[in-house]
């Protein structure tokens, strides 16, 4: 078999929603600066035409070959397609799609530059397209072709990342996602360093009324999107220690190591963190410098399903969990039937995310009561709907 097109796909569609989508934005590490932090957008959200729905735009890769079989990945941001369409799509026509850990090595290693960032993100995509056309060919789930299914069924924590953070609004929300059987949620403060004490004080406000609102049964966590420095990180941990919260996540930017290293080491709560980070090689100092006390690698941006595989091995050595981060939830919950539970406890779900980056998926991969039951379509289990496109265009980028 031979790759015959490598197709960029940019389809629009209409996302109907009521009322404002984005209700509340993270933190950033950009809100020491004082004009970042007045800023309220959210910085990758569709486009909305006044107040009527939103114009979804978003670029899935396909890989075609010779024998009719292809596989699918997406939705990629333009700058990770422009690596695809420009540097990689050479590299992969012709080529035997099956061999999938020599097309892996064959891109990592023409692209010296591309360690981490947009075109390791662009290598990960492929990846996960290439696992889903020997799916496809297979006939059956990737899961199965890594060795699985260890489980059918994956429990899923919610992310509440867009909604408000109102007390009022946050605690309803919080009752509702243990009502609709969620074990675990994660919320994301709006405020930092910056906001000196009175981010803080806002911050324990915040987690008080959340672990009030949901009891001792669920599972909170904390995601500081790497907006903390160190002063507020070492008052936070000593300070929210007694809501007993499941972990803390991206303290630090992730270059920081050492101060991930040093507050592991005196903070009550876990340490998580590596949403940033990429491939096995930026993972291992992250276990033996015992950084963390939770990976979060992301199969679409770390390296692929392959690569994500070779990173949960890593960890299990050091018996530190991957929990990765939730931006493809299909990929995930392949690669997560495949690993024991403890070395791969969650499935994230972002809510809000979900809703956009599934869009134009026939069959979008939702949990319920709490679980994802593992879908057992072909490959990554997901295909595009149809009629949920109204224009397409085909990105070419030849060079
Ligand atoms: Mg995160």
């Amino acid at each position: 078999m031979r790759i015959t097109r490598v197709r960029l796909r940019e389809v629009t569609g209409t996302f109907h929603y009521r009322g404002e989508f984005w209700e509340q934005r993270l933190a950033r590490p950009l809100d020491i600066y004082p004009e970042h932090r007045a800023d309220p957008r959210e910085w990758w959200l569709p486009e909305q035409d006044g107040p009527g729905p939103y114009r979804l735009r978003q670029i899935f890769l396909e890989i075609e070959t010779d024998e009719g079989v292809h596989g699918l990945a997406g939705p990629l941001t333009r700058d990770v397609a422009l690596v695809i369409g420009t540097q990689l799509r050479p590299r992969l026509l012709g080529t035997d799609p099956l061999a999938i850990e020599r097309r892996w090595d064959v891109l990592y290693r023409s692209q010296v530059h591309g360690r981490k960032g947009a075109v390791m993100m662009a290598i990960s995509a492929i990846d996960c397209a290439l696992w889903d056309l020997r799916g496809r060919w297979d006939d059956a789930p990737v899961h199965r072709l890594l060795g699985g299914p260890v489980r059918t069924e994956l429990p899923v924590y919610a992310s509440t990342l867009g909604f408000s953070l109102e007390l009022d609004r946050a605690t309803a929300l919080a009752r509702q996602l243990k009502a609709e059987g969620f074990r675990a949620q994660k919320w994301f403060p709006r405020w930092g360093p910056a906001d000196g004490r009175e981010g803080l004080r806002r911050t324990l406000a915040l987690f008080s009324a959340l672990r009030d609102a949901v009891g001792e049964e669920v599972e909170l966590m904390l995601d500081a999107w790497m907006s903390w420095d160190w002063a507020y990180a070492l008052a936070a941990v000593r300070e929210l220690a007694p809501l007993r919260l499941y972990w803390i996540e991206e303290p630090f930017l992730p270059d920081q190591l050492e101060a991930y290293a040093a507050l592991r080491a005196r903070s009550p709560i876990p340490i998580a963190g590596g949403e940033h980070e990429y491939t096995r090689w930026g993972f291992l100092p992250w276990l033996v410098r015992g950084a963390v006390d939770v990976i979060q690698p992301d199969i679409y941006w770390a390296g692929g399903i392959s690569e994500t595989l070779k990173i949960a091995v890593l960890a299990s050595t050091h018996g530190i969990p991957m929990i990765p981060h939730g931006h493809s939830v299909p990929a995930t919950v392949q690669l997560l039937a495949a690993l024991p539970e403890p070395v791969a406890p969650w499935v994230e779900y972002l809510l809000k995310w979900n809703e956009l980056l599934q869009f134009f998926f026939r069959e979008p991969i939702q949990p319920e009561n709490g679980v994802i039951h593992v879908p057992e379509r072909p490959g990554m289990g997901v295909e595009l709907d149809p009629a949920k496109i109204d224009e397409e265009r085909e990105l070419a980028w030849d060079n």
